[in-house]
This record gives C-alpha cells, sequence and structure tokens, in this order.
C-alpha cells in the first residue's frame, strides 16, 4: 500500500511489566522462520511499525500482551506474524473431536465482519503456502459455506463473538486445543455489548486455562473498562502503548 509509515518513527513507545523482551529493528532480525519473512517481504512490507517492532518479540517470547496503539498502525500484523511463527515453529497435529467438532489452535474475536474478514485475509497471506489451514465465522450470512470450512478443521479461527458461540453451542467449536486468544480492537467490543460474549468463551468449560495459552489484548484506546479486562483476562503479562508525543 502506498502508507508512509515514516511518520510512526516520531512516536513515544511505553512498555509496562516484567522483563519485556528486547524490540526488533527489522523483521530480518526478528528470528522469524525464513518462510514467515519471505511472506511479509512479498506483501510488501519493508520494515516494522512501532507497534510491530515491541509485539513480535513479546508474543514470541510467550508472554501474554495488552497492546494499546492507533488505527492503522499495524497491529494485525503485530499479532498475526508472531503466532503463525510459533505454529510452524512448534507445530501441533490438528485436532477434530467427535461428530466434526473442530478445536482451533488460535481464536481471533473481532467486532465486526468487516474487520474479521480483514484479519481473515490477512491470515490468508502471511501463511500462504504452509500447511496452516484458516477460517472464518461472522453472522448476516448462511452457517453452512463456514460450517464445512471449520469442521475441516482449522488451526486459525477468525470470528465475531456472536458466531462464535453459534458454533460453540452446536458443539462445532471447542476451546481445548487453543494455544492463543487474541482479543482484537478490545474497546469497540466492549463498546459493542460483546463483552458477555468474550467471557463465555474465556470461563467455557472447554477452554485451556490462562497459565497454559496465551492471551493478547489489542485495541486503539485504553480506558479503564479495557484496563479492568486485562487485569481479569491475562496473567503476568506486558503492557505496550504507542502513543504520539505532543508537539
Ligand atoms: P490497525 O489494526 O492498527 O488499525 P492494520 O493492521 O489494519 O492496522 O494495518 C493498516 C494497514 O497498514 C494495512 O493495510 C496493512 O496491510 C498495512 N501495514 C501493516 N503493517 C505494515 C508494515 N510493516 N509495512 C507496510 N504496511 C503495513
Ligand atoms: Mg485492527
Amino acid at each position: 500500500s502506498g502508507i508512509n509509515f515514516d511518520k510512526f518513527d516520531c512516536i513515544a513507545v511505553k512498555v509496562t511489566g516484567e522483563n519485556p523482551p528486547r524490540a526488533i529493528d527489522s523483521f530480518e532480525s526478528a528470528n522469524l522462520r525464513k518462510f514467515v519473512v519471505d511472506n511479509i517481504l512479498r506483501s510488501g512490507y519493508k520494515k516494522p511499525t512501532p507497534i510491530q517492532k515491541h509485539a513480535i518479540p513479546i508474543i514470541m517470547s510467550g508472554r501474554d500482551l495488552m497492546a494499546c496503539a492507533q488505527t492503522g498502525s499495524g497491529k494485525t500484523a503485530a499479532f498475526l506474524l508472531p503466532m503463525i511463527n510459533v505454529l510452524l515453529q512448534d507445530s501441533r497435529d490438528l485436532v477434530i473431536g467427535e461428530n466434526g467438532c473442530a478445536q482451533p489452535q488460535v481464536i481471533i474475536v473481532s467486532p465486526t465482519r468487516e474487520l474479521t474478514l480483514q484479519i481473515f485475509n490477512e491470515a490468508r497471506k502471511f501463511a500462504h503456502g504452509s500447511i496452516l489451514k484458516i477460517a472464518v465465522a461472522y453472522g448476516g450470512t448462511a452457517v453452512r459455506h463456514q460450517g464445512d470450512q471449520i469442521s475441516r478443521g482449522c488451526h486459525i479461527l477468525v470470528a465475531t463473538p456472536g458466531r462464535l458461540h453459534d458454533f460453540v453451542d452446536r458443539n462445532r467449536i471447542s476451546f481445548e486445543s487453543v494455544r492463543f486468544v487474541v482479543l482484537d480492537e478490545a474497546d469497540r467490543m466492549l463498546d459493542m455489548g460483546f463483552m458477555p460474549s468474550v467471557e463465555k468463551m474465556m470461563q467455557h468449560p472447554t477452554m485451556v486455562p490462562s497459565g497454559d495459552r496465551q492471551t493478547l489484548m489489542f485495541s486503539a484506546t485504553f480506558p479503564e473498562d479495557i484496563q479492568h479486562l486485562a487485569g481479569r483476562f491475562l496473567s503476568n503479562y506486558l503492557f505496550v502503548a504507542v502513543g504520539i508525543v505532543g508537539g
């Protein structure tokens, strides 16, 4: 795209929490597999944005993360790239339970159909040519096609909260193989009234306990309610905030 990311270079970054790993300077020096770096470069990304410089090594080091950065600053790749790297580096067999109940290893929840599709398309781009299966679930359209894709098994599921629970309630998706949970646009999900759904997913009887999975929250703003949710959903997490320096 024609976006000029140089404008982000003068932005202050605040990192809070115990022992944060060093930020990366380039995709090539991030310890990502060559396959992933090749897909990044093929996408036309030359250097990481500030949130990517910090979030990529944090997620690769196994930590939980609350990340706050403005819209358009590259948060999608900040979580997709390190997760795809982990799924390929330390790959686990895809499990499909009884009656075709899928057990995704990554659940990404986002508030709208448009955002969900954007994340799905980015994930397919970055995983292109790999064994990773990626599925999508959003409302306002027939369940059938999405359900067929899900029941063939998926490593990564990108979903809106409502449609996710439609599948979970029908025993088509369960959470026992989850390695990562991502709450994208957490502030918008809160505003749109999706927190009870998110809560239901986090408390689901099949959900892997918080110590045995990584939980990542991304948001454009960081109001008190989001701080409170981060404290409840995340464990020993790092907080990264990218903000414009005044003047
Ligand atoms: P956010 O989620 O923070 O609103 P996105 O992840 O949607 O931002 O990214 C905004 C745009 O910038 C997208 O078109 C994306 O492909 C592009 N982009 C993200 N990271 C980079 C990068 N490192 N270099 C070039 N373009 C990027
Ligand atoms: Mg986003």
